[in-house]
């Protein structure tokens, strides 16, 4: 029975508008075709990049290396413009997320559950990552000419032993370390598993406090949100050519021979995106008796913007909105879910850097034992965690994991060729986890409200938000007893 008497949580009484609303900027790119822009993007930045290319002799090597470098310039704005923003737009959506928990009763337990259930999968991820690479062998299918040619005489020497493991005496100051004792500076570097810590410190102490206190700094997470997401639009009027230009500047230095060496390796990658993606689906069925196509039809806007972009934190507005209008699930579980899985959720990410870890492996004649096997899964854990989601950084992290287990880093500038197309397909694949757990949370975290009643009062308060002029809502009485 509603108590009368009871004060109400802080958390219950504060309601940040959805990050959902801003997906109309990106739904814009969907009805665009932006997919199909990129796709003629890359097909046309093959086509110049061989034809420009050194090997096709039609310029010097000098010249090209030029034109590479020129072409790829919408490119490398484009990645800045995204590197920019991704920062403060995870920053500002994982807090808000947590404003819109239920209550703390429900925030703790989707918390817990839904880490728990990004560690499970990520580390199946790797699992099915590295068995693959292991059974194909992607390495074995490289000349040492390719990588003389692409590495000139960069080529490294293997160093025996130079691996050294943390210890158990060690776990506890790794641990401390993931919390920033400088945060600006963690915002300013990058460091994106402190960023989400901090964040999720900062998101849990304002919902502790009195809505009069809490709301001046939501109200304000809210503009940034809404700046990040104006450059993001204007970022992707640039997608195409950034696409073209990357994929030409690389065809360019690579030339074709090398690109097809590269087959195996890629298809090895993709194969075992596929193989993820079937789990999921799997997971669905299960959980929801949804078949695949069904599926697959439900959030084909949000994988096509995710393959178009490849940024995972980019299309957060349109995977909450699709979690919520497609999937059925409760706002409350998507708006805290998706934020969170953007960050640290990159199960295709993963996936990437223990086949890329192996292949280069392979490449350099490094023997992978079992140890050391273990450590490549549990440096990728924790990488694919602190992995930005935007363009073209899970290849960048990557070369941490190859230092920490004895693999030559200068094997990135092999594999950076080819990183764009499986950049696009690992992003989709990373925010289709994000989906999927928010199917997963939706059934297995109870709540007091049905999806029906929240998406209800959800439009109900963004009625009265655009009467008010207000973003976030405080109710000063007790919703238990509405
Ligand atoms: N682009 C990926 C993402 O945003 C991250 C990566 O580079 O793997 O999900």
């Amino acid at each position: 029975m509603p108590n009368r008497y009871r004060i109400p949580e802080p958390l219950s009484l504060i309601h940040p508008r959805s990050l959902k609303y801003l997906s109309s900027q990106l739904q814009s790119l969907v009805r665009g075709r932006l997919w199909l822009k990129i796709l003629i993007g890359m097909f046309l930045g093959i086509i110049i990049g061989l034809i420009l290319g050194p090997s096709a002799g039609f310029v010097s090597p000098d010249v090209s290396y030029t034109i590479g470098e020129w072409l790829a310039l919408p490119g490398y704005i484009f990645l800045a413009l995204l590197q920019m923003i991704v920062v403060p737009l995870v920053f500002a959506s994982i807090i808000r997320g947590i404003a819109s928990g239920e209550d703390m009763e429900q925030l703790k337990m989707v918390g817990l559950r839904t880490v728990g259930y990004f560690l499970a999968t990520t580390a199946l991820a790797i699992l099915i990552g590295l068995s693959l690479a292991l059974l194909i062998g992607p390495g074995n299918y490289i000349s040492s000419e390719l990588v003389q040619g692409t590495m000139g005489s960069e080529i490294p020497e293997v160093t025996e032993g130079a691996v050294t493991t943390p210890g158990i005496a060690d776990v506890p100051g790794l641990v401390t370390n993931i919390l920033p004792t400088n945060p600006l500076g963690s915002l300013v570097t990058g460091q994106m598993l402190q960023v989400v810590v901090f964040s999720i410190i900062i998101g849990l102490a304002l919902v502790s406090m009195s809505p009069v206190q809490s709301k001046p700094l939501l109200d304000l997470l809210g503009s940034l949100q809404e700046v990040t997401m104006t450059v993001v639009r204007w970022s992707m009027l640039l997608a195409p050519f950034a696409v073209f230009g990357l994929i030409s500047k690389f065809t360019l230095n690579l030339g074709l021979d090398a690109l097809v060496g590269m087959l195996v390796y890629v298809g090895t990658v993709l194969l075992g995106l596929l193989l993820l993606l079937a789990v999921y689906l799997l997971i669905i069925f299960i959980i929801s008796r949804k078949g695949p196509i069904d599926f697959l039809r439900s959030v084909r806007d949000v994988l096509l913007l995710a393959f178009s972009t490849s940024s995972s934190a980019v299309v957060m507005p349109l995977s909450i909105k699709t979690a919520e209008e497609k999937l059925g699930v409760r706002p409350s579980i998507s708006q805290f879910v998706i934020p969170l899985g953007a960050t640290i959720n990159m199960n295709g990410t993963a996936l990437y850097q223990s086949i890329a870890a192996v292949f280069l492996a392979q490449v350099f004649g490094v023997e992978l034992g079992f140890g050391a096997l273990l450590l490549v899964m549990v440096t990728v854990v924790g990488a694919s965690i602190g992995t930005p989601s935007t363009p073209g950084v899970g290849i960048v992290i990557l070369a941490m994991i190859l230092g920490s287990v004895g693999i030559p880093t200068a094997g990135i500038a092999l594999i950076i060729g080819v990183d764009r197309i499986l950049d696009m397909s690992r992003t989709s694949v990373n925010v289709t986890g994000d989906l999927v757990t928010c199917a997963v949370m939706d059934k297995w975290v109870g709540g007091k409200k049905t999806a029906m009643l929240e998406k209800f009062e959800d439009s109900k308060l963004e009625t009265q938000r655009q009467i008010l002029g207000e973003d976030v809502i405080v109710n000063s009485d007790n919703p238990d007893e509405s």
